[in-house]
């Protein structure tokens, strides 16, 4: 059988991107190879780069090169050389967020996962973590207070007042709970929704629609959690958890809160998906969850574990390539078990040593291979 052809727009972008795209893309040519899936990449810049190189952060070459293919793989953008354009021409405000517009990215999907040899690098105490936990965290990314009108400063007779207006749709909230069904499909089938139903009329419509949805997923067991009780409870508990579910507004605070208790920002994917394709399968951009790191760009030290986690994802929900995303996080796993560190997680642990970018990107290569 001839294997399907993934188109996939590389975009490296600045910083520490194109160091730890490297190692992505020798990662998903690996799989290829092994897997029954193939890829065609189409490299582009974006960014800083694309600035110099091109005179924008979003050139036409790259939207077109989006446009044309089944998902994006972006490295990171910004560093000091740009911070004085003018806001809307700065690289993260220039290419991000019209990407994010432009291919209507309604669900960010942030796994926040403490692998259990790095323990040490959470936060939170020890007994409460240990064992590490994986918590996906699901978050509205295109409603909700964020977006809705009236949103403005005006004076009125005793002052000023600020308005920003909370709005969903019913059919929002449907599509952002079907993606957080599947994706608990696909993992430990428990679903935690987070509202504040108790206050807002937001919060019980929400409520309404999840359990709703939920009569389509009966394998999956929801629940749900007032956001202030979900704070406290996921660092409680964070092994708990497996797929937590927001709108825009909590989402956003607690899937940083879940990145800040997992503790080790150079290990953790992110991925924004759009347009539904069918079978659980969405359009999506795939990222790391930091971003550029200028202090340590060019050196061959940045971690490259979430580039190639976020490329696992992207098998996952945009191609459907279940076995080989399996693989790539696997690999990942065992080779931090094997004690293998770049600088930014190591701590001269006994039976750990520490690599440089590449050579990670090797031991994950050669566990790929050996797995396979
Ligand atoms: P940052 O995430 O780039 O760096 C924060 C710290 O984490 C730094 O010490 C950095 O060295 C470290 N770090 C991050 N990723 C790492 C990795 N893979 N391996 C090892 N260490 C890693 O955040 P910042 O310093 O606030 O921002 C730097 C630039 O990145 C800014 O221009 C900012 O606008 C941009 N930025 C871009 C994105 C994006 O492209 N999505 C996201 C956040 C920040």
């Amino acid at each position: 059988m001839e294997k399907q052809v993934h188109r996939v727009a590389v975009l490296p972008g600045d910083g520490i991107g194109p160091e730890v795209m490297t190692e992505a893309v020798r990662v998903l040519e690996l799989v290829s190879a092994l897997y029954e899936v193939n890829f065609e990449f189409d490299q582009k810049p974006v960014g800083g780069a694309a600035i110099d190189e091109l005179g924008c952060p979003l050139p036409d070459v790259t939207l077109r090169s989006c446009e044309n293919s089944d998902a994006i793989l972006f490295g990171s953008v910004g560093g000091p050389k740009w911070e004085n354009l003018p806001p809307d021409e700065q690289p993260e405000r220039g290419a991000l967020l019209p990407l994010r517009k432009h291919f209507g990215l309604f669900a960010n999907l942030r796994p926040s996962v403490c692998f259990p040899s790095l323990v040490h690098a959470s936060p939170i105490r020890g007994d409460l973590v240990e064992g590490g936990f994986d918590v996906l965290c699901v978050r509205e990314l295109t409603g909700g207070i964020y977006f809705g009108e009236p949103k403005e400063i005006r004076e009125v007779e005793k002052g000023r007042i600020a308005i920003d207006t909370m709005v969903y749709h019913q059919s929002e909230i449907e599509r952002i709970a079907h993606v957080a069904f599947n994706a608990a499909m696909g993992r430990g089938k428990k679903l935690t929704s987070i509202d504040k139903a108790n206050v807002l009329r937001n919060g019980i419509l929400w409520r309404e629609t999840v359990e709703a949805v939920a009569a389509d997923y009966p394998e999956v067991e929801l629940d749900h959690l007032y956001v202030d009780n979900a704070a406290m409870q996921l660092i409680r508990r964070p092994r708990e958890f497996d797929v937590v579910l927001a709108p825009n507004l909590f989402g956003d605070i607690l899937s940083d809160e879940m990145a800040m208790i997992a503790g080790s920002l150079g290990m953790l994917a992110s991925s924004s998906l759009g347009r539904d394709k069918g079978d659980g399968l969405y359009f999506g951009m795939y990222e790391p969850s930091g971003g550029s790191a200028p202090d340590i760009a060019g050196q061959g030290v940045a971690n490259p574990c979430a580039q190639i986690l976020s490329a696992a994802l992207m098998l996952r929900y945009s191609l459907g390539c279940i076995d080989a995303a399996n693989a790539i996080d696997n690999s990942v796993r065992r080779a931090i078990d094997d004690g293998i560190r770049t600088a930014d997680i190591f701590t001269g642990e006994q039976g750990t040593h520490q690599v440089g970018t590449t050579q990670m990107g090797d031991a994950i290569l050669e566990r790929i291979k050996s797995g396979a």
